[in-house]
Formats: C-alpha cells, structure tokens, sequence
C-alpha cells in the first residue's frame, strides 16, 4: 500500500445514497448491497461500519469475501454470487459452517455444496440464479424447474431464494429488460418463501416492478449513476475523492516535452508538477493527455503520458502548486471535471472500472 495516495471516503455520502435508495423501494423490500472487489475499490475496512447497521445482508463475488465479512463480526444473510467448487474443501465447508448463502446455477456446484453439506452434518442455504436473458451465470428458464426439484429433494440443501440478473436495466429501452423479468416470473414458484431478488442500481432507479423482496445494490451505492441514460434520475453522491501531494514542481523552458514518447509539447514557459500515481495504482493510462486533476480548485491538465508511478501536470496558472500541495486526483464533486464518470468517459470505460482499478494500492480513510 503507498501512503502517500489517499481514498478519502464519506460515510455521510453513502448514508445519503442509502437513504436516497430507500426512498425508492417500499418497505418491505430488503436492501443489499454489493460489496464485490472491497466495495468496488472503495475499501471494505472503512466502509463496513457505516454499512452494517444500514443494510439488510451484504452481497460478495467470492467465497473469500464472504468469510471475511464472518470474520469481521456480521451475523446476518451474506449471498456468494460465484460458486465455490474449485475452492479448497475447507473453504465449502466453512460456507456451510458460516451460513453463508450459496449460488446454485447447475447441477455441479449443487452437488459441491450437497457433498459440503454432509461433510460438516448441516445444511446448506441455496439461492438459485436463473439466467433470463443476460447469458452469463445462472440456469437456463427452461432447465430451472429440474434444478429447483433437485434441490428440494435433498434434505440438507435449503432453497431460501431464487434470483437473475438484467442485461441492459441501465439503458433507456427496457424491452430486453421486460423480457427478461416476464421470463424470469415465468419460472418462480407458487407460494413457499423464497426471496426473489432481481434489480442491481439500474433496476433499483428505473424499474421498480423489478424490486421484489430484495435489491441487490452496487454502483449507485458508492455514488454513482449506472449508465450515462440514468445520470439525472436520482441526486446520488459520490462517495470517494483520492488525493496525493506534488512531491516535485520544476520550470520547463517553451518548446520541452514531457513523459515516455514525449507527447506533450509546452507552447509556453511553463511550471510542471509531478503527482506520485500512475497506471500501476490504477490510474488509467489513457487518460494521459485527457484527464485534469485539481489542485487548490483550479484544474491541471495531466501533460503527457502516464507512467507506472507518476505522471505530470501543467501548474503554470496555479501559484500555489508547491511541493506538498494536495493534489485532487478524482473529485467526490459530481460537477467536477475530475468526477469518475468524466474519467471512465475520457478513459473509454465505465466508473465501475475506474474506482476497482484504483482501489489497490490505496490508503482509504473514513471522513465525515
Ligand atoms: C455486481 C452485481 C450487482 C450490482 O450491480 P450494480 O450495477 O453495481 O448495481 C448485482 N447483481 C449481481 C449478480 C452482480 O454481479
């Protein structure tokens, strides 16, 4: 971890957002959030106190996460959205152990948590994830009756839920969506208690006959719109502002270049400042040339390409640019030109990959 880079991230954002979200969903409907990749690179240390006690269940990528949530105290419904079958024995078994919730999606990993089951003599919660439409992870609609029988044959298996996955929520057009969720009602069970789930950020916003018993929340959480077509349908906060200090500032004559390949050319005499991040924390290399970072409120243009560890900045119209200066490389302001979803745009991708990407070597701290 370096030091020196820092997540700063705002409990009271993320409260705004939860509050924002439970607005939406009636009261009856759980609210779970996705906290895969250490809350999409947010940082579960610090998140995690503020979420515990706001939320209904935490939902995990891996069987790892999902232990690791046991270990920090929480008790409640934690779902594995991956399956756990080439993981070590002892990992099925402390899933088993530990309550964890488990994807069924097939007859395989059903018969890895059968066998986890029998091994540690008790049973083993199941959520069964069918895929409608999305072609990823999940029983196809027409095999998903076969598998839900399969399961409730077997006595240490419990079916406790039943969900999909949307494809395209976030865009404006929802004919592929209302497709998928027609399928996908097609197929859940009459009666018994299964919580059905469907709706991740986009449903949660635009498609509230898709929230069920549970939402399943990841973007939107953190802070931000899951789709360019969502931007300005809810007042959500981001949460995450990272910031370093110039650990250098030096005069560069007009005519000097900077950075591998020396793609950036200084028309005028200019001041330049150096910011210790680079692609290998996570900042995007194709935002070289593109993307501003801001120091005291004023922008500095990132002048050419971005190295490993380091990348340069034009301070000619920043005075105040001395070593030590803080340096705000993404902006928690939405209007910001340094806001993540300016740099996913300027970076050719999406904020979900710019804030996994930078959450590594990151120090996060909890503010407000
Ligand atoms: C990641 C994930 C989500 C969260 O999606 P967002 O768009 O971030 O809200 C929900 N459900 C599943 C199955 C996921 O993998």
């Amino acid at each position: 971890m370096k030091n020196y880079l820092t997540a700063s991230i705002s409990a009271s954002a993320v409260r705004h957002n939860i509050a924002l979200v439970r607005s939406r969903i009636a009261p009856h409907v759980k609210l779970c959030p996705v906290v895969k990749d250490d809350c999409y690179g947010h940082g579960m240390d610090v998140l995690y106190p503020v979420l515990a006690g706001l939320v209904d269940g935490f939902a995990v990528a891996s069987p790892h996460e999902a232990l690791a949530l046991r270990r920090r105290g929480y008790k409640g419904f934690i779902l594995c959205l991956l399956s756990a079958y080439f993981d070590e024995l002892e990992v099925q078994d402390e899933l088993v152990r530990q309550t964890i919730t488990q994807t069924v999606m097939s007859t395989t990993a059903l018969a890895t948590i059968r066998a986890a089951a029998e091994r540690v003599e008790a049973p083993a919660q199941v959520h069964l994830k069918v895929d409608t439409g999305m072609g990823r992870l999940g029983v196809p609609v027409g095999q998903a009756a076969n598998l839900i029988e399969a399961i409730q044959e077997l006595a240490d298996v419990e079916l406790t839920g039943i969900y999909t996955h949307f494809a395209t929520a976030d865009e404006t057009d929802k004919t592929t969506t209302l497709h998928q969720l027609e399928q996908f009602r097609s197929i859940i069970p009459n009666g018994g208690n299964l919580m059905v789930h469907a709706a991740n950020s986009a449903a949660v916003i635009d498609l509230p006959e898709a929230h069920f018993d549970m939402i399943r929340l990841g973007i939107a959480l953190y802070g931000y719109p899951p789709s360019k077509e969502l931007i300005h349908e809810m007042d959500l906060k981001p949460c995450m502002e990272v910031s370093a200090q110039l650990i250098a500032v030096k005069h560069l004559p007009k005519g000097s270049r900077s950075g591998y390949g020396l793609t950036h050319e200084y028309t005028r005499d200019s001041r330049v400042g150096i910011v210790p991040i680079g692609y290998g924390d996570g900042y995007f290399r194709n935002l070289s040339n593109q993307a501003v970072v801001r120091i005291n409120g004023k922008n500095a243009p990132v002048c050419g390409r971005v190295s490993m560890d380091q990348m340069t900045v034009d301070v000619t119209d920043i005075p105040e640019a001395k070593v030590g200066a803080k340096v705000e490389i993404i902006s928690s302001d939405p209007a910001a030109p340094n806001r993540v979803e300016n740099l996913a745009r300027l970076a050719g991708t999406i904020p979900y990959e710019i804030t996994c990407h930078l959450g590594h070597n990151i120090r996060h701290v909890l503010v407000d």
